[in-house]
């Protein structure tokens, strides 16, 4: 049975915590015990060692599954620090790699195994799992599983399959989204038995300072609130070039200030992540793309320059600034127009059907597709000719492709080229006079060249983690490297880049015979209204606490901050 002494003991000698903290030690008692577990905890409330710490004291091994790459990558060189045995299985490692991880992990060499959902989706990955003895699972960020969650991933349903492949094995499900659908959600997608039991801390962030500033003037007046907090700061923005706009005005008013989407290269998100997490720059002006996982316990203020599209959303992102328990703010901005605008979302993430039949019947005629014909196939979508040809608007067509994709016609989707490319652009007598190289990036130079066979003469694939390998350098390092090398003309480095593309996943229909079921459309357009109206009506109010009337969204309740606008406006 439990033996509360045994898991402290294990708090302190590996972590250097006195105690645990809140319900930490709950949850912890109640997956130990073997039971299906949820645990609802706010951004930063320290939900990594409800599983870490059973972990350890349960004999085999720990099955994570993380959304993300860069948060498994974090986490398991923090627990190496601490010099417990972790690994994580990503898709960056070679088949070798993984095969070798996968036998070590048979015969008992790690405590904590972390995967990304994905990997759940390989025959060959769940076929190993069999042989390895799993103590218990972790779905870390479990709102990912509910389509009522704001960040609903698809790859995540597959996640209640490995209950059938681990039969008898516990699952601990951990979020800080806390609605009462998605835990309800979440509870059935995982399939939690009858002695399932859901745990939940308070949401209260009484640190946080949350303010809502109404603006005509949104760049100036985010420039005077960073001039005015000092200290990280995250700005996030609801799109990309938004991102990149306001990173480069800050930095023009001396601010030093980063951007962060999706549509980067992974290793430039790598690069700048790291750069701001090392504080060499103040402010990661960001989308939501940015964030989940980020563990930087001293950001001083979160600035929304754009309202997010849910409460959720909102409280997550939030969240992120104080975590080190300090004074810090959550401050969004918006002008007069926000209701309107936060309706048009709606409109924009579900436009008509009729449009949706049109945009179906445009994209098969663009890509030449014969009625009958296409399923199971994959066309190159160049989207930008596609706008300008049938003149749609970015946002509507891009919705429309969710949800033609989500309804199960088509798969839009950007992968990454398999391969970077470099070519030489010097010849080899000219290099030896290039004596102005740092002396990292001349070593990578010098693998290039003895790694790459004729790589004067043409472009060749290059592997970056091959040159990691080879110059003992981390990947991002190599690809710095790489790039200042382009700069200095020695070489052509065409990083790699996504390409959108479109799979039929049937024939090519009659666009009268193209319709949405109401789980696909209406229910979800419905939803989305909801969230909205919620969100509006947070910025739109003031004379609720604004702390409170984020608890009360998920159903919680404290006193009032006292120090958010309104409580500050009501005193006076
Ligand atoms: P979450 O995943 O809930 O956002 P984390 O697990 O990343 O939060 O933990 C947030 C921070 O709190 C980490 O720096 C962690 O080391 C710290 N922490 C967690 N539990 C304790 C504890 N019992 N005592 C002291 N610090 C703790
Ligand atoms: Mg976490």
């Amino acid at each position: 049975m439990y033996n509360s002494a045994r898991y402290k003991k294990i708090l302190q000698d590996v972590w250097g915590y006195p105690d645990f903290r809140g319900i930490q030690e709950d949850i912890i008692r109640h997956i130990a015990e073997g039971n299906d577990t949820l645990g609802l905890m706010p951004t930063g409330g320290g939900k990594s060692i409800t599983f870490q710490v059973p972990a350890l004291a349960a004999e085999g091994t720990c099955l994570v599954v993380t959304p993300l790459i860069a948060l498994m990558k974090d986490q398991v060189a923090n627990l190496k620090s601490r010099g417990v045995a972790a690994v994580a299985i990503s898709s960056e490692m070679s088949r070798d790699e993984i095969t070798r991880h996968l036998d070590n992990a048979h015969f008992g060499a790690y405590k904590l195994l972390y995967i990304s959902p994905e990997r759940l989706g390989s025959p060959n990955f769940i076929c190993r799992l069999r042989g390895i003895h799993i103590s218990f699972i972790v779905i870390d960020e479990a709102h990912c599983i509910s389509q009522w969650g704001y960040d609903f991933r698809p790859s995540y349903l597959q996640i209640a399959t490995v209950r059938d492949v681990l039969p008898g094995v516990p699952v601990l499900a951990l979020t800080a989204t806390a609605t009462k659908e998605v835990v309800e959600d979440i509870c059935q997608k995982l399939r939690f038995n009858a002695t399932g039991k859901v745990f939940r801390m308070s949401f209260e962030r009484p640190n946080l300072r949350y303010v809502v500033r109404a603006t005509e003037t949104p760049i100036e007046e985010m420039v005077h609130i960073l001039q005015s907090v000092p200290g990280c700061a995250i700005v996030y923005a609801s799109s990309r070039e938004k991102t990149e706009d306001l990173a480069k005005a800050l930095t023009e008013q001396g601010i030093p200030a980063l951007h962060y989407h999706a549509g980067l290269s992974a290793l430039t998100r790598q690069t700048v992540q790291r750069a701001w997490q090392e504080d060499r720059a103040r402010v990661m002006v960001a989308t939501n793309a940015f964030g989940m996982g980020i563990d930087k316990p001293d950001v001083r203020l979160v600035l929304h320059f754009d309202v997010p599209d849910s409460i959720e959303a909102y409280f997550q992102e939030a969240g992120r600034a104080g975590r080190d328990g300090k004074l810090a703010y959550a401050v969004l901005i918006h002008n007069s127009f926000v209701e309107r605008t936060l309706l048009r979302r709606v409109e924009d993430s579900f436009p008509p059907t009729d449009y949706l039949r049109r945009v179906y019947a445009e994209i098969c005629y663009f890509l030449q597709i014969a009625e009958g014909e296409a399923e199971g196939r994959t066309f190159e979508f160049n989207i930008a000719k596609f706008c300008r040809v049938f003149q749609h608007f970015p946002i509507r067509l891009q919705s429309a492709l969710n949800i033609l994709s989500r309804a199960g016609y088509l798969e839009y989707h950007e992968k990454e080229d398999a391969t970077s490319r470099l070519m030489v652009m010097m010849q080899r007598n000219e290099l030896y006079s290039v004596n102005y190289l740092p002396e990292r990036t001349e070593l990578v130079l010098d693998a290039v060249l003895r790694r790459i066979p004729g790589i004067f003469a043409e472009y060749r694939t290059v592997e970056e983690d091959m040159l990691a390998e080879h110059c003992d350098m981390t990947q991002q390092e190599v690809y710095q490297h790489l790039c200042s090398l382009s700069r200095w003309g020695i070489v052509n480095y065409v990083p790699k880049k996504k390409i959108p593309k479109i799979t039929f996943l049937t024939r090519r229909l009659d666009p009268k015979n193209v319709t949405f079921p109401p789980e696909i459309y209406s229910i979800r357009k419905a939803h989305m209204q909801k969230q909205i109206e919620a969100m509006a009506n947070y910025v739109l109010q003031d004379e609720l606490c604004r702390s409170r009337v984020l608890l009360h969204h998920f159903s919680d309740d404290a006193p009032d901050c006292g120090g958010c606008d309104v409580c500050l406006k009501n005193k006076k």
